[in-house]
Parts: structure tokens; sequence; C-alpha cells
């Protein structure tokens, strides 16, 4: 049997946003200590840790010092360097390994490996020059969309380029570095699988999450998607074959956009606890931050039941442009339930915080965390 790293032991997390806060209050409800790690102070996370370690990522001899300190490492944020998760491997596992990072940290590697296991993409082409991208577009056909292969999320560093005349300005645009330019997907709708997977290959999902985003950022996660069993299934064994071909111990977030014709394509991977498994944190028996704190353990998965229909709206700085947000209004409705994530700053476009709401079922939940997310604003 496997190691476990028992209650008490020191999680290590790289990064101190959000996603290392929930995992941080999980990991402390189950009487382990959290060790944060990243450039800022004052953090998400690092307000609910027990130690909050600020150096750049580059840092190498402050994450081996910090590193020394805990018994396995984990990250809440993706763009961590290479080198950071091979150097904090020398001292403590580090779940999921840090191959793992590297393939998902850049779009064309990810793509690459995606495509190479017979998963389905939309399609795509590298590009590295001007020319490179002229050929792309007549290959894939407009519309058509550009990203930049590295450090890209809520969908900066992309354009979608409508007519072939606009290759050369999208490749300014977006600073003429490493892309990959993929065929648009005319979308019925975004689905994500959240799951987790253990030390000896245990599997637990959570079933398919329906996203609606707003201006790229993710608006509403509605669990318990409107679509047939059987793209149900493959998209959760899509989720599984990919944590699989990848040997990730820890969670694991799959983004697919479903076609007009009932096609599931992947988009994205997110190797740590995603924005659309929020709702987890209220309305399963086990949420997604702890499943990532059992499975970087070595401990079994908990079940996933979701106990009732639930909606998660995220909260964005935007609600603080006139002023503090009406939190009473809010929380009138006793059906919700309220997240903040203790950044002091309520920059437009940046996430600050979240609402689960409880309903009969999914469209009163909906409804429900709208009208709350609209409360906030009464004056
Ligand atoms: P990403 O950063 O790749 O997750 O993209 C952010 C958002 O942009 C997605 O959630 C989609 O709404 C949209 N998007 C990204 N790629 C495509 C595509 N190939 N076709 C259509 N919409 C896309």
């Amino acid at each position: 049997m496997s190691k476990i790293i028992a209650p008490g032991a020191v999680l290590g997390i790289l990064g101190s946003g959000q996603l290392g806060r929930m995992f941080a209050l999980a990991a402390k409800r189950m009487g382990y200590r959290v060790h944060t790690y990243s450039p800022d102070r004052d953090t998400p996370t690092g307000q609910v840790a027990d130690k909050e370690v600020q150096a750049p990522y580059e840092d190498l001899d402050a994450l081996a010092a910090f590193s020394k300190e805990v018994d396995v490492v984990s990250f809440e944020f993706e763009n961590v360097p290479s080198l950071a998760s091979e150097c904090a491997a020398r001292y403590v596992p580090v779940r999921p390994r840090g191959e793992v990072l590297h393939i998902i940290q850049n779009r064309l590697r990810e793509k690459t490996f995606i495509s190479s296991r017979g998963f389905p993409l939309a399609p795509f082409h590298p590009v590295r020059s001007e020319a490179e991208l002229e050929a792309a577009v007549a290959a894939i056909g407009v519309p058509a969309v550009l990203k930049t292969a590295g450090f890209g999320y809520d969908g900066k560093g992309q354009v979608v380029i409508r007519r072939p005349q606009e290759a050369r300005a999208a490749w300014q645009q977006l600073g003429e570095v490493e892309a990959v330019l993929e065929g648009f997907v005319d979308f019925k709708s975004e689905l994500s699988v959240v799951a987790a997977r253990g030390l000896d290959g245990e599997f637990a999902h959570y079933g398919v999450i329906e996203n609606l985003h707003s201006n790229h950022i993710l608006d509403l996660s509605i669990p318990d998607a409107p679509i047939e069993p059987r793209l149900r299934q493959e998209a959760i064994d899509i989720a599984r074959g990919l944590m699989e071909a990848l040997d990730v111990v820890g969670v694991l977030c799959v983004e697919m956009f479903l076609t007009q014709d009932d096609r599931l394509l992947v988009n994205e991977l997110a190797p740590r606890p995603h924005n659309s498994g929020h709702y987890t944190f209220d309305a399963c028996l086990t949420d997604q931050f702890e499943q990532q704190v059992r499975a970087i353990c070595g401990l079994p998965l908990g079940a996933t039941d979701q106990q009732r229909p639930a909606v998660m709206a995220n909260l964005l700085g935007d609600l603080w442009e006139q002023g503090e947000p009406n939190w009473a209004a809010a929380l009138a409705d006793p059906q919700v339930k309220l997240h903040l994530y203790g950044k002091a700053e309520p920059r437009p476009g940046r996430k600050m915080g979240h609402l689960v709401a409880f309903g009969s079922d999914r469209e009163d939940a909906r409804q429900r965390a709208l009208a709350a997310r609209a409360a906030l604003l009464k004056r």
C-alpha cells in the first residue's frame, strides 16, 4: 500500500489565490497544516495558511527551503516555471507531477498531447511566424482563433480571425510569439468535468457542469448539464482517460465544447480544482478541494454526491464600482452562500468571490443566484 501523508503533516501549495485558500480551508478542517509560496503577500491563501512564503518562483534557494519544511507539494496556479516543480521534487513528492504542469502550461504541447492520445479537439496548427499563420489560416479556414502558446487564461492572449486579411494584425496583436491557430467552434454549450484521481488510480467525478461565460470569464456554473446520457458518459470517459494518460494524482478539470451537431471537443485542461467546481464546496458530500487534499495525501477519495440543486455565480471586481456591494441584500435569500477571497483591490474583471444558491431544481437555483447577485447592487 502507498504511504499515506497523515493529518498533522504540512501541505505545501505553490500559488496563493482563491483556489489555494479553499484548499487550505479544506486541509485545515482535516487537521493538516498548510504553507503557501508565491511572489505576493497578504494573499487569499496566505490569510488562512499557517505560513506564507513570499519569494519569486525562480528563486530556487527559497523554493528548496520551502520544500524542506513540507511533506508534499501541490499547486493552485499552473504557470509556475517547470524548474520550480523540479526543484521541489528533489525534496518531497509533487502531486500532480511536474510533467503534467509542463505539458499543460503550453497550449501547443497540451493540444499535441491530447490529440496524440486520440481525444477529440478542434483542428489546430502550430504558428511560429507570420508565414506559418497564413498557411494555418488557409488550412483551417475562417473564422479561427489565434491563441498564444504560453500563459493564457480567461481569454487573455487570444484573438478571433474572421477574414484571412486579418491574420497579420492578429499576429502583431499577440506580440509575434509562439501561438496556436484553432478552428472556431460554433458551440451549443460549454461544459466541464471536474474529477479527482488518487495515488492508487481511484477515480471520482462531479458529473458534467454547464458553464456560461461573459467577456471570456466564467460567469455561471450549473451542475448536471442537460445533455444526453451518452454524451455525459463520453465527457466523463474523456476526463478519466486524460487523467490516466497524464498519470495525474490530484484534481483536474477538462473544459469542453458541445458542438451544434452534438460532438464533444476538449478546449483546455486545468490540473487543479477549477472555478466551475466551486459549487462543490457547499453542495457536495466531498468538495473538489477536499478531494485534492485526499488525493495528494494518498487517502481514499470521498463521495461526490450533490445534496441539492445548486448554481454558482462569480463576483467580479466590477460589482464594487459604485461602492461596497450590499451583502445583506444578497444574503436575504437564506438559500444563498457567500464566498469572498480576501482580495483588497476590486479591479474590473478580477475574481473577488462567488455565490452559491440552492433551489428546488436547476432553474430555481439559477434564478436565486442571479437575483442575489443583482441584489448586491441595491442601494
Ligand atoms: P480559453 O482561454 O481557451 O479557455 O478560452 C476562453 C473562452 O473563449 C472559451 O471559454 C470560449 O468561450 C472562447 N473560445 C476559446 N476557444 C474557442 C474556439 N476555438 N471557438 C470558439 N470559442 C472559443
